[in-house]
């Protein structure tokens, strides 16, 4: 049995792994389950999968947890804090990772797991677009694997040559063709998208998401997040990735082939097939998602995307081709500007703005060290926020 971490469990990702888990219990055990101050629904949880240890974020909540299953059967240790989370992610008895905390958050916990040469299922692309080279290399040098939870870059990693091939080139890759819905406001008209509300943006029209991600979809920011993603999991540049508009989300992303082939991954909407497939890697496992059913589908569409409608897809390019810090800055102004949006303090259509603002204020420097993107990531939430407070 496999032992298992389940890095923001109580989130949208976290309730898919614990339901393709369920149905494979054989085959893997839940060592340990965390959130960030949810108390109940991880104590319902810690009843229901008895894990060695259970982790709240929020000090506060980890007292409250504490109590709840003081009258209970649970032995589960509960701990608290960054150290805590990060302490679950290297246990020795444990095998997979999954990193599926939201945001920047989920960066140490997600470099603990790397470093302790776990199988990292990822989940959080904050981590990886603020953190790069040093994720990888840690994956690389302590002997761990890094698998993609995200469905495009799971999809892509299903279409690649198997890992430890040659670089792209040897292996006849030409190009990246990364899929994106559109999301909820692809067709609509952009005159009213400074009345967009939170609750517009947070429904999807394909996915169930967490809140932080589903107004990334509509702002099309997920998208350039996804760019600068894949260039990492897959060693590539930019220029090699081109994001097409599917708005069906049955085909999950494609690789193009120098010889003409391009090969795609095609399901139903449906997350518990990435988390499947990257839990059973190289085998397969029951996700209990439906058959895709192409009749009653019918239609597959594509489109070019459109960056007039969705200035958060340039800057994902632009901080993409300067490299550097230039990815922190973006996640930062990004994670700062989504969450005033979210509580009614800034408009949908200045996400963008604060981010550019942000952007243009700080100059990129080389990602050497942890320190740099952290420092990078401080201060371009000070001037995110800044920017915020000016606007309002
Ligand atoms: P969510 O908001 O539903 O869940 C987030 C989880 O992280 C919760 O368990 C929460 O308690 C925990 N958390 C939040 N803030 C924390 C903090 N400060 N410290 C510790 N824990 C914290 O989010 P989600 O939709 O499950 O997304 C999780 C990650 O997976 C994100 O990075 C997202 O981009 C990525 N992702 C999600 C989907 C999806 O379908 N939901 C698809 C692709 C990628
Ligand atoms: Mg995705």
């Amino acid at each position: 049995m496999i032992g298992i971490s389940i890095l923001g469990s109580t989130g949208s990702i976290g309730l898919n792994t614990l339901d393709v888990i369920a149905r494979n219990r054989g085959r893997f055990r839940v060592v340990a389950l965390t959130a960030n101050s949810s108390d109940e629904r991880l104590a319902e949880q810690c009843i229901e999968w008895q894990p060695e240890f259970a982790v709240m974020a929020d000090a506060d909540a980890a007292e409250r947890l504490q109590r709840r299953l003081h009258n209970t059967e649970s032995s589960t240790i509960v701990l608290a804090g960054t150290e805590g989370l990060e302490q679950v992610a290297a246990l020795p008895q444990v095998g997979y990772v999954m990193a599926a905390i939201v945001g920047a958050a989920g960066l140490l916990p997600t470099l603990a797991a790397a470093r302790a040469g776990k199988r990292v299922l990822l989940a959080n692309k904050e981590a990886l677009v603020m953190s790069g080279q040093l994720l990888i290399d840690a994956v690389h040098e302590h002997g761990g694997e890094l698998l993609p939870i995200d469905s495009e870059h799971n999809a892509i990693f299903q279409a690649m040559p198997p890992p430890g091939a040659a670089g792209l080139d040897q292996a006849g890759v030409r190009r990246i063709l990364l899929t994106g819905s559109g999301g909820p406001f692809r067709t609509r008209p952009l005159e009213s998208f400074h009345e967009i509300s939170p609750a517009e943006a947070c429904a999807h029209p394909n996915w169930k998401m967490g809140r932080k991600i589903s107004v990334d979809s509509a702002t099309m920011m997920n998208k350039g997040l996804e760019l600068i993603e894949a260039c990492w999991l897959f060693a590539t540049g930019p220029e090699r990735i081109e994001v097409l508009i599917h708005p069906q989300s049955v085909i999950h992303s494609m690789v193009e082939y120098s010889d003409g082939s391009v090969l795609a991954q095609l399901g139903n909407p449906d997350m518990r097939t990435p988390i499947a497939h990257a839990l059973a890697w190289p085998e397969r496992i029951d996700a209990g998602v439906a058959a895709l059913d192409l009749v009653k589908i019918a239609g597959l569409s594509f489109e070019a995307p459109d960056t007039e409608r969705f200035p958060c897809l340039r800057l994902g390019f632009e901080a993409a081709r300067a490299g550097g810090t230039a990815s922190v800055h973006l996640n930062a102004a990004n994670e700062i500007a989504v969450d005033a949006f979210l509580n009614g303090k800034l408009s949908f259509t200045d996400i963008p703005r604060v981010i550019e603002h942000t952007l243009e204020a700080h100059t990129m420097v080389p990602v050497q060290d942890l320190d740099t993107v952290l420092a990078a990531d401080h201060a371009a939430r000070a001037t995110a926020a800044t920017c915020i407070a000016e606007l309002s």
